[in-house]
């Protein structure tokens, strides 16, 4: 028996599913999880010191790896100021004023705690800013745990078959319209038939929570021209893309600018963050200057501020994104060739699963069937070979700059063995 068995048998008797969010189980790939001790760079080691090259990443927030020492350092210093006010200070004006200068179409920014705290604040704002209830989701994108937002929504729910969350009211999930992904017709008949009663469309632009589904540019321009046509807002959740793809996410690199976007967890480089930011005249509906009522008490923490001022000034250097995609190049051109696996990906987030098809999918009815117990075999065969994947074949993976060829090769030799 292992410390980590040991440990998720007590965690069970005290925690839902011995874990505190949900893909953290090993639910979607069997066996238990792993506890982790410590981490640095590219490497985490579990609580028996068996050591990983980590492909998760905190499911995406480690763009520098894990304990950056820029990072580190940072916040070490903020310590020692305190670490929660609960009133105005410096490091969240400075860390608003840098996104608001760097990000052209943005110019008012309001940070919260997590992801699922920014979506339900677009939508809230949505609402408000247009008179309007209906939301219109995709099938597969996951935009956190909102009551609004779980239908039909991936992460932990993908490849669940359940509509969506038990205790979600009917009357809430009647005001959130699924519409497929990469599929024009299908949202021009729903903009049609729920005319003059959708607030906003929401869309992870590259959707990456129901494995990597990136949507055309064709089919987003589209999506945005029937928005402004029915006067909807368009919301691009960046939750995972936002500073990954780019300083200015998918927006920038696309050129699509949505009304209102999310973003999280990257922002501060893995400590806890969810952010909302569009044009001024929209953002000043929030209050206090506006009616739209949001708040946090840990909103905005300073040691977490500290760390985000630090990610993104060293984001600001776009050196990084090149060398990511670099390292991303070798890992798609090594993996080619590989008995049945594929790996799709946009620029270091990436999606490998034993599938054996070419090419990207852009929808989830395009996933085949059976993909489950290939890649958990697969994950479990990598797990003993010193390979950390997500635990979960609907998860992306991630890389950071702490990874190198080396980590690349020996992701590499591991897969080839375990087919
Ligand atoms: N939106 C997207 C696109 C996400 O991927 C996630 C979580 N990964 C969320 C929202 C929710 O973020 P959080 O887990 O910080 O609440």
């Amino acid at each position: 028996m292992s410390n980590s068995n040991d440990l998720f048998a007590r965690s069970c008797y005290v925690t839902p599913g011995g874990v505190h969010s949900p893909v953290r189980s090993f639910k979607g790939v069997g066996g238990s999880p792993v506890f982790i001790q410590s981490a640095d760079g590219a490497v985490i080691i579990d609580v028996d010191g068996n050591s990983y090259i980590d492909y998760c990443l905190a499911f995406g927030p480690l763009i520098f790896g894990h304990a950056d020492s820029d990072v580190k350092s940072a916040v070490r210093h903020a310590l020692e100021r305190g670490w929660s006010y609960g009133a105005a200070e410096v490091v969240s004006l400075e860390l608003a004023e840098l996104i608001t200068g760097n990000i052209a179409w943005v110019d008012s920014v309001r940070f919260m705690n997590s992801g699922t705290e920014a979506v339900m604040t677009a939508i809230r704002l949505a609402r408000a800013a247009t008179g309007k209830d209906k939301i219109l989701k995709f099938d597969g994108c996951y935009h956190g745990h909102s009551d609004a937002m779980l239908i039909r929504a991936g992460s932990g729910l993908a490849g669940e078959t359940l509509p969506s969350s038990a205790g979600v009211p009917v009357s809430i999930s009647t005001d959130t319209l699924i519409a497929p992904l990469d599929d024009e017709q299908a949202i021009e008949t729903i903009f049609e038939l729920h005319a003059g009663s959708i607030a906003a469309a929401i869309i992870e632009p590259v959707p990456a929570n129901y494995g990597l589904l990136p949507q055309t540019p064709k089919f987003l321009q589209g999506l945005a021209d029937l928005c402004r046509e029915h006067q909807s807002l368009l919301i691009f959740d960046e939750v995972i893309t936002g500073f990954r793809l780019g300083f200015g996410g998918y927006a920038e690199l696309s050129g699509i600018q949505p009304d209102i976007v999310t973003w999280g967890k990257i922002i501060c480089g893995g400590f806890p963050v969810g952010a909302v930011a569009a044009k001024r005249a929209l953002m000043e509906q929030i209050a206090p200057s506006g009616p739209v009522y949001q708040a946090g008490t840990l909103s905005a923490n300073p040691v977490a501020m500290t760390a985000g001022l630090t990610t993104l000034r060293k984001l600001l250097d776009s050196e990084h994104y090149e060398n990511l995609e670099n390292l991303g190049q070798k890992l798609d051109t090594a993996i080619d060739g590989i008995a049945d696996l594929s790996v799709r990906r946009c620029g270091s987030i990436f999606w490998v699963i034993p599938d054996g098809q070419a090419g990207y999918m852009r929808a989830t009815t395009q996933i085949p069937a059976g993909i489950e117990s290939r890649y958990a075999k697969m994950f479990h065969h990598l797990l003993k070979a010193g390979i950390y994947l997500p635990p979960s074949p609907y998860e992306v993976g991630f890389l950071s700059t702490a990874h190198d060829d080396t980590s690349i090769e020996e992701l590499v030799t591991a897969l080839s063995l375990s087919f």
